[in-house]
């Protein structure tokens, strides 16, 4: 039997743009077989990138998306985000299945790079499926090419592939096929 659909919301906000999120929608949809509304984050400026380039606290981004059971937030933001313990984070996740954040300040593709916005693009989208799959239950992975891999640095995220390896893909069937859980704590 066909696991049940998990529904995203997938939130836009500050600079980015319509083209990186209709991107993250389809390898969200591909990859976990969501079905993804696209949307503009309300209150879009505090979510976004702020004007003094102040970094912004990862926690308190995913606390203020926090949705009800059953939901799935995903917000794509152009603001750098923090944690009290690490100088940057790519994203973050609650735990549960409920709320995911990813940035795409450190994703872009130098200037004079010919991939541009594709490649980050591409990064955002393999982003958003680690998070995801942060919410939905799984820790990080030592498969080499796995979404799940923990990665420190864009050179990681290139490296790793574009799939949750099986034993990942067997859990979050898993966790898709109980339906919503509990909110637990948070990872990045
Ligand atoms: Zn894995
Ligand atoms: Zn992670």
């Amino acid at each position: 039997m066909a696991a049940p659909t998990p529904r995203i919301d997938l939130m836009l906000a500050g600079g980015v743009t319509g083209e990186v999120g209709a991107r993250v929608a389809q390898v969200v949809t591909e990859r976990l077989g969501a079905q993804v509304s696209l949307s503009r984050a309300p209150a879009a400026a505090a979510w976004g990138k702020s004007p003094d380039g102040a970094q912004r606290d990862a926690g308190a981004l995913l606390e203020s998306l926090l949705a009800g059971a059953g939901e799935t937030r995903l917000l794509l933001t152009d603001a750098d985000l923090c944690t009290p313990v690490l100088q940057y984070v790519f994203g973050a996740a609650r735990r549960g299945a409920t709320v995911a954040v990813v940035s795409l300040a450190r994703l872009a593709a130098p200037a004079a790079d010919p991939r541009g916005p594709a490649l980050l693009a591409e990064r955002a989208g393999k982003e958003a499926l680690h998070e995801l799959g942060h919410g939905f239950g799984l820790t990080h992975c030592r498969e080499p090419h796995c979404l799940m891999r923990l990665a420190h640095t864009v050179q990681q995220v290139d490296e790793r592939g574009n799939d949750f390896c099986s034993a990942c893909r067997d859990h979050l069937n898993e966790v898709f096929s109980a339906g919503p859980t509990q909110p637990g704590g948070s990872r990045s």
